[in-house]
């Protein structure tokens, strides 16, 4: 099934409001085979409304909308669209009723204001689809020809509960004929280059993707490989990217850490869970984001314990334990200071693992030997560690994101390895 997407609202045009809404329709539809053939965005005006959904259901004859169904005046999808298919407008007796529901259970006493009632005028012929999670209804409106324009409201949690709740299963019941999917599954790998990656997957000796798509997809995470299946049963499309994984994940190795939307913070998180770890981070250029993202994963409090965050020389040296004559000789930002951090992180917390990070995240404070971005990483695993030294690109915050990655990936590989009796490399 083709469908188009209209999103109304002028700060979409005007660029104060980025159009999510769109992408979350055509990545919640396309599981199902619906794809999404057109994306527009028009203004709030009733004119642009008419004429963005008419040309629409001109060319595919299904037309979702987001935004303009609110209480206010220049809330006008409604009518300018009950227009385009020659309906008169009505009071509808349960979308009142529903009002007062919802104003009573928020609490709220007096009269509900004027203006909200205009949520309860709905094209004649139209199908109620129910808020639950605010207070614009939307709207099912279909014409003889069975062409329909499902309206949503524009606030983004509202319109994913709606879709999930009352558009989806709607679009699903119209859908005939063996039905075909389209489905991904996403490999997640860090520290290695998406054109490196590209190498080793050329080299794979009989390679077939089997009619799937592999798109590299990176960022300051890594590089995601995403396999998707288009046009494909669901059993079969489960199957060929499962066969296709297979073929990958043993290419890119110990980089693979995750699939689907899996953070490594969690997945380390897991790994020190089973071996018993409890872990500390000592953190100079990432300020705590190392820490923030241990701690954004619930539940983290029975393995991580906490940290310090060492920007100045002098924290270093009486919160971690950093020598000041390794400072002196080696630098702030060396792997010699990055070990003692971590070191320091451990004894100082009481930790079985420790973490440390120095670098110069910038734009300021680069030098030849030393260039912006530079970064040391260092982890204590029971005693063992191990450190590296890197370039991370990006602005100042992308340097930040890409180390905690980094440090969170070697803790990854030294558990690993202590998982397997292993002395890591
Ligand atoms: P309300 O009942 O709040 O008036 P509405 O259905 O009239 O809802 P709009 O007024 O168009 O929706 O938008 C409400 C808010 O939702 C906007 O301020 C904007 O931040 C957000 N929004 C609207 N459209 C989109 C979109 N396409 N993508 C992301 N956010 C959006
Ligand atoms: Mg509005």
């Amino acid at each position: 099934m083709q469908i188009e997407v209209v999103t109304i609202g002028d700060e979409l045009l005007l660029g104060f409001t980025v159009d999510t809404n769109g992408a979350y329709l055509a990545r919640e539809l396309a599981p199902y085979g619906v794809t999404v053939a057109r994306r527009t965005s028009v203004g709030d005006g009733a004119d642009e409304i008419a004429a963005g959904v008419g040309e629409a259901l001109e060319r595919t004859g299904a037309v979702i909308t987001t935004g303009g169904l609110g209480p206010t005046s220049d809330d006008l999808t409604k009518p300018s669209i009950a227009r385009l298919f020659g309906r008169e407008m009505y009071v509808d007796v349960g979308v009142v009723e529903s009002l007062h529901r919802r104003w009573k259970s928020l609490g709220r006493t007096g009269e509900i204001p004027r203006s909200n009632f205009q949520q309860a005028l709905v094209p004649e012929g139209a199908v109620i689809l129910a808020n639950a999670h605010g207070t614009a209804p939307g709207i099912w409106l279909e014409d003889e020809r069975g062409r329909w324009v499902a309206m949503l409201p524009g606030v983004p949690r509202e319109m994913r509960g709606m879709f999930a709740d009352a558009l989806l299963p709607r679009i699903r019941r119209l859908m005939t004929g063996a039905p075909t999917v389209v489905r991904s599954l996403t490999i997640r790998t860090t520290g290695i280059a998406e054109s490196a990656l590209s190498d080793r997957v050329q080299a794979i000796d009989g390679w077939d993707l089997e009619g799937l798509s592999l798109a590299y997809l990176p960022g300051w995470e890594g590089v995601d490989l995403r396999l998707t299946a288009r046009g494909l049963g669901s059993d079969e499309a489960d199957v060929r990217l499962a066969r296709v994984a297979d073929v990958l994940r043993p290419v890119a190795g110990d980089h693979v850490y995750g699939a689907g939307n899996d953070d490594l913070a969690a997945v380390v998180l897991a790994a020190l869970r089973a071996q018993g770890q409890r872990i500390a981070v000592g953190e100079s250029c990432t300020g705590g984001m190392l820490g923030s993202r241990l701690t954004a994963i619930p539940g983290s409090s029975d393995v991580m314990l906490g940290g310090v965050i060492a920007y100045h020389n002098d924290v270093k040296m009486a919160q971690l334990g950093v020598g000041a004559d390794t400072l002196v000789t080696h630098g702030a930002v060396s792997e010699e200071t990055a070990r003692e951090m971590a070191r320091g992180a451990r004894a100082a917390l009481g930790a079985s693992v420790g973490v440390g990070i120095t670098g110069i995240a910038g734009p300021d404070g680069g030098t030849p030997e030393k260039p912006v971005g530079t970064v040391c990483i260092a982890a204590d695993v029971g005693g063992t560690v191990r450190s590296l030294r890197a370039i991370m690109i990006g602005d100042r915050h992308e340097v930040r994101l890409r180390s905690t990655q980094a440090a969170l990936s070697l803790v990854r590989r030294l558990l690993a390895a202590a998982a397997a009796g292993e002395t890591p490399a």
